[in-house]
């Protein structure tokens, strides 16, 4: 199970997606709760955690991050991280975390623009480093208007310093924008190229790890996803820093998402959304977002838009299914190879 940690509401940056730091009284800025509460509750309830610091920015209280580390038993650690503070937590922790998930968008220009000036270079630098110390790095992208999805992921593939590319739309929860247009003429387009690149590097036996790619292909394999693919509510629980257990670690303020707190909870029995109950493509998709789908931003019109292209992107990877098990058959990829559990990284799959 996945346990994401929220070690304060503050963020050092004011990206444009989500404009920086909690106000204090819906996310405290410090941990009000006891670690060996904590410890106790994770210990009775899972005996292989997944222990991933998220915030605000979590590196701006290393020291919950250190007693935590220090106190518990995780079978996987990690930090969903802006990269920009990398050094406020030292090297000796850092060399024990299994996983870094690092916010980049792509090219340095789209990066920047919308995260602040000088942002990329950073990021890009501290993700060598925290590779050079041998922690798995994941680029983590917001994709909007100005993203050409292909130019972006091509980039930070081409890199070197990420291991595992995945990426989010700036879909639902930020404010309407043309996305229909977008999404026919540049990001669907955009996804087809991208996909050839996979599947040419597929058949020579290299495998790129582009989650939403993989993710997809893996659920094939695996039976699918019964909810959410970020595990939202039912395999993965956020606590936040006052001791609230939630479903999603971007629902901070919504009822619906409230599970409980650190001394006790419940988790989500059935975690699929009705609506995608008799949907042909479930199983590869989880219904998505269950926070997007809880908090329809853009109406029920907006939801479907976006939902319409979701199956798009679902059916051209699903599509490629035949080619690839062949791949499988003949020896040249190995099933294990494109097993994921995106629960394990923190991450959503379905963009
Ligand atoms: S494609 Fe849409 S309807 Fe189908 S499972 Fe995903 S979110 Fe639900
Ligand atoms: S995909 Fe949606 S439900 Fe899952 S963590 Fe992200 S915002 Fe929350």
């Amino acid at each position: 199970m996945l346990w994401l940690l929220m070690t304060t509401g503050k963020c050092n940056l004011v990206c444009d997606y989500c404009g920086g730091s909690f106000p204090r009284d819906v996310v405290s800025w410090s941990v009000k709760y006891d670690i060996s509460k904590l410890k106790s509750t994770i210990e009775t309830r899972d005996r292989s955690p997944t222990v991933i610091f998220y915030g605000g920015e979590p590196l701006m209280n290393p020291k919950f991050i250190m007693k935590t580390m220090d106190s518990l038993n995780a079978t996987r650690w990690g930090v969903q991280t802006n990269g920009t503070a990398v050094r406020m937590l030292p090297e000796s922790y850092w060399k024990r975390m299994n996983v870094a998930l690092l916010s980049i968008d792509g090219r340095e220009q789209i990066t920047d623009k919308h995260r602040g000036k000088g942002i990329y270079k950073r990021v890009v630098e501290n993700a060598s480093y925290l590779k050079s110390l041998g922690v798995e790095t994941i680029a983590r992208m917001a994709v909007t208007m100005d993203s050409d999805i292909y130019e972006e992921v091509k980039h930070l593939v081409e890199l070197g310093v990420f291991d595992k590319i995945h990426w989010q739309l700036n879909v639902i929860w930020s404010e309407r924008w043309d996305f229909e247009n977008w999404a026919e003429k540049s990001y669907l387009p955009g996804l087809e190229k991208l996909m050839d690149i996979f599947m040419q590097n597929l058949s020579q036996g290299i495998l790129i790890k582009i989650i939403p790619f993989l993710g997809v292909i893996s659920a094939h394999f695996t039976g699918g996803y019964r909810g959410s693919p970020c595990g939202a509510g039912y395999s993965s629980i956020t606590v936040t820093p006052e001791g609230r257990v939630l479903s999603c670690p971007i629902a901070v303020r919504e009822k619906w998402a409230e599970l409980g707190t650190v001394n006790e909870f419940r988790l989500l029995e059935d975690p699929l959304p009705d609506y995608c109950k008799t949907c042909d493509v479930k199983k590869y998709c989880g219904g998505r977002c269950l926070y997007a789908s809880n908090e329809k931003y853009w109406g029920e019109e907006g939801f479907q838009l976006v939902d319409s292209v979701t199956k798009k992107y679902l059916r051209m990877v699903i599509s490629k299914l035949p080619e690839i098990e062949k791949l499988i058959d003949e020896g040249v990829i190995s099933k294990s190879s494109l097993i994921y559990d995106p629960v394990q990284d923190s991450t959503e799959v379905i963009p």
